[in-house]
């Protein structure tokens, strides 16, 4: 039984909202290393949600940049790049691919050379613009019933959404976390560069540390995997009925 089956066990998570295919986008903001995805997806799968992995799409802008030996900050040929590629992503919790101008870039989004630069792209205004627009639209698309994740989601891509989160964990842990991901491959000094300088790069446009107004904190640091659902799907109840939609 992998993670997500197993979180999915014993659970009876169904609000009205849910079963009377009602809007409920659940929007999830955090630090690297956070456990944001693989919780949001477990969130989505146990829900009957879609998911959307934001970073992924500015990943994958920042991979079709290197890849075509942009100049980063280039900001016009950047933003411009962020309007014309072709990007195609999984919305299903259980599967997950990243396609752009038609490669598969699943893999590659993922490599250190990706994590050190992506944040010069997110900097971007007019890239981030363009992606947010995308965003929306892809919300729209499954009619505001998905899970989605990122940095902003709480307060510029959906500040609507029925259940907004911040997912927080202390350093340590996100620094170990992110260690496991790569496999102990990384030295401390790699790990430290990719996790907290990238942070507080991308924290100089969106801020992703501190809860907005109606949004909730679940911090993750001694929680484990399971637990970390569970306490965000109590969250997401407690949003649901604080709030009532008319
Ligand atoms: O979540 P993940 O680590 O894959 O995100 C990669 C990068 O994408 C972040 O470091 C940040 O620079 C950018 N990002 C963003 N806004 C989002 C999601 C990701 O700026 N909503």
């Amino acid at each position: 039984m992998n993670k997500f089956e197993e979180a999915a066990q014993g659970a009876e998570p169904v609000d009205a909202q849910l079963r009377q295919g009602k809007s409920f986008v659940v929007a999830v903001d955090g630090p690297s290393g956070s456990g944001k995805s693989s919780v949001s997806k477990a969130v989505a799968k146990r829900l009957g949600l879609a998911f959307l992995d934001t970073g992924a799409m500015y990943r994958g802008l920042t991979w079709h940049c290197l890849n075509a030996g942009f100049d980063l900050n280039n900001a016009a040929m950047v933003e411009a790049a962020a309007r014309t590629i072709k990007l195609e992503q999984s919305m299903e919790p259980e599967s997950e691919f990243v396609r752009v101008n038609g490669v598969n870039v699943t893999t590659a989004i993922r490599e250190p050379e990706i994590s050190a630069s992506v944040s010069t792209v997110a900097t971007n205004l007019g890239a981030r613009a363009e992606l947010v627009r995308r965003q929306q639209a892809i919300i729209a698309e499954y009619n505001h019933r998905i899970v989605v994740e990122g940095r902003d989601i709480t307060t510029v891509v959906a500040p609507g959404a029925e259940a907004r989160l911040i997912l927080t964990a202390s350093e340590e842990a996100r620094l170990r976390r992110r260690g496991l991901q790569l496999g102990g491959t990384q030295t401390a000094e790699q790990l430290a560069e990719q996790v907290l300088a990238r942070d507080a790069k991308d924290s100089s446009v969106v801020d992703f540390q501190r809860a907005a107004d109606g949004v909730y904190t679940v911090d993750s640091s001694e929680l484990d995997f399971v637990q970390t659902v569970e306490a965000v799907i109590a969250v997401i109840r407690q949003a649901i009925n604080a709030d009532p939609p008319a």
